[in-house]
């Protein structure tokens, strides 16, 4: 019974831990502007972020309220009433699998106006949907069958090694999901993203040019450069490195290319080309792997364990509960390995504009990510807090007096 209060006492903590960051991080954009951000924002620009900020600030309370709303009547009741109501099916595994399925589609029902306002109410009053209503459709459809293929096929599959191989099983499920996830990440760009974007090589013209010396300067293949066509549904700007060995690939979105001058685009994929020559990439995927393995060994501690089903006020032991009660217990452990990952990004941020600063780009780069900032209506002075446990990149201004130090 005490291990049902430690998950009361887990998911109260978390919520209140949240909506104080959120709070300090709001507060936090009244501070003043440093001077060396003086020049992101026009007096304009900077009254739509405020406003823009505030309006996403209560919005997201909301939802944080109510989805710590129904966590909360879900751990205290939902989770046993629906083992429950589906005992008359009487193999487990499909059991597993129809229990995860109520709850994605109860989730689903519930979040989607809430994803719908979002994005056609608050992101299209500030300019930056570019979704259309069939996109929005067509994204969801989509993203299900993957989710269903990819969580159906690993529930399966890790349910199956449990019952053959008993606690044992976890390094042989770490091991499967970790080539899955690998192989995931090497395919990436070529199977996962062409579900939702289109790619090409970057064409001929006086960017590639530009690209084309700065690849020769720093060892990278100027074949792997992409554009895609992010405006399909956001006004915002952006550029990433994805896969490895032979996919490795810099893609850039249209909305960056429109945006920016050839030095800007120059800079920023000097940037990308910091993360590949760092081996940015391997070193996450190697993070990532070591992270499920600890996953998947306390799992395998805890799963087999009458007292924490007991908790709940059931008898045996239905898998399906073994991971929604490991994966509350599992909230603590899982915020320090994001403060870790977090932590560790922003230091590889830093290394990548490093890179680019080494190529004689810090001016352009500082450029580029200024103009970045005023397109994202990006937080100029944001809660060191609220930075410590959520920034993956470090804020603008740490990031600029980074590059002009380097200079
Ligand atoms: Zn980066």
């Amino acid at each position: 019974m005490i291990l049902f209060y430690i998950i009361l006492i887990l998911i109260s903590l978390n919520f209140i831990g949240e909506r104080w960051l959120s709070y300090k991080n709001h507060l936090s954009r009244m501070n003043p502007i440093p001077a060396s951000l003086s020049d992101v924002y026009s007096q304009e620009r900077y009254r739509t972020y405020q406003e823009y900020k505030t309006a996403s600030h209560r919005f997201n309370r909301w939802v944080s309220v109510l989805s710590f709303t129904v966590t909360l009547i879900m751990v205290i009741y939902g989770f046993t009433a629906l083992h429950f109501a589906l005992l008359s099916i009487n193999n487990e595994l499909i059991r597993g699998l129809v229990f995860f399925a109520i709850l994605g589609v109860g989730s689903e029902l519930l979040f989607a106006p809430f994803s719908i306002y979002e994005t056609f109410i608050i992101e299209k009053k500030y300019g930056f949907t570019t979704t259309s209503a069939k996109t929005y459709v067509t994204d969801k459809l989509k993203s299900w069958i993957l989710a269903i293929l990819l969580f159906g096929g690993f529930y399966s599959l890790i349910y199956w090694l449990y019952s053959m191989f008993g606690s044992d099983f976890w390094w042989m499920a770490w091991l499967v999901i970790s080539c899955v996830s690998i192989f995931l990440a090497f395919f990436y760009s070529t199977l996962i993203v062409p579900l939702f974007n289109k790619q090409k090589p970057l064409g001929p013209g006086s960017l590639r040019q530009r690209l084309e010396q700065l690849a020769q300067k720093s060892g990278f293949t100027i074949d792997n450069i992409y554009v895609m066509d992010g405006s399909k549904r956001s006004t915002r700007a952006n550029a990433y490195f994805s896969g490895f060995g032979s996919k490795r690939r810099i893609v850039l979105y249209d909305t960056l290319i429109d945006k920016f001058g050839d030095e800007e685009i120059a800079a920023v994929v000097a940037h990308e080309i910091g993360h590949y020559r760092k081996k940015h990439v391997v070193f996450s995927i190697i993070l990532s792997v070591m992270s499920t393995g600890i996953m998947f060994w306390l799992f395998s501690q805890l799963v087999g364990r009458p007292e924490i089903y007991e908790a709940m006020g059931i008898d045996g032991k239905p898998f399906y509960l073994g991971i929604i009660l490991f994966g509350l217990l599992y909230t603590p452990v899982s915020i320090m390995l994001s403060l870790g990952s977090n932590y560790i990004s922003r230091r590889f941020e830093f290394q990548a504009d490093a890179f680019a600063s080494s190529l004689h780009y810090a001016i352009n780069l500082q450029k580029a990510l200024k103009k970045l900032a005023a397109d994202d209506l990006t937080d100029l002075t944001p809660d060191p807090a609220y930075v410590f446990v959520h920034y993956s990149h470090p804020p603008l201004a740490q990031r600029l007096n980074h590059l002009e130090k380097l200079q």
